[in-house]
């Protein structure tokens, strides 16, 4: 399985490509450019989500990203995802529970996420 740097690389330049010439590409080209990209995105995700658990309630593969950074006590940390794209948020009381989990690097998200270590969204106002 290649890496997530050098799926990323390969992803910008498919991305680049598909956004220069979406324009100017016809039918069979378009939709190439299409499926490229969409193939890369699944790849990155399955290298991300590599080692996790199927949904515990759907049993799907989860789908893994990597959600960008953020600033934390004064460092920079990334932030990746595991999560289900079937499954809806949990809401109990005014609390929503997403299938999902997040860790500092794509490991520590699938480990969370094959414990079952679902984030909490945070308090939602009652309708
Ligand atoms: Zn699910």
């Amino acid at each position: 399985m290649r890496t997530e740097k050098s799926i990323n690389e390969e992803l910008e330049k498919a991305l680049e490509h598909y956004r220069s010439n979406a324009q100017n590409l016809a039918g069979k080209s378009l939709a190439a450019s299409n499926k490229q990209v969409r193939d890369l995105r699944r790849e990155l995700s399955d290298a991300i989500s590599s080692g996790a658990k199927a949904c515990p309630k759907c049993k799907n593969p989860p789908v893994g990203m990597r959600r960008g950074d953020v600033a934390l006590y004064g460092t920079v940390q990334s932030v990746y995802e595991i999560g289900c794209a079937v499954c809806i948020p949990v809401v109990k009381g005014n609390t929503r529970t997403s299938v999902s989990s997040v860790g500092t690097d794509a490991a520590s998200a699938v480990k969370n996420w094959n414990v079952e270590a679902h984030s909490t969204d945070g308090k939602i106002d009652q309708v």
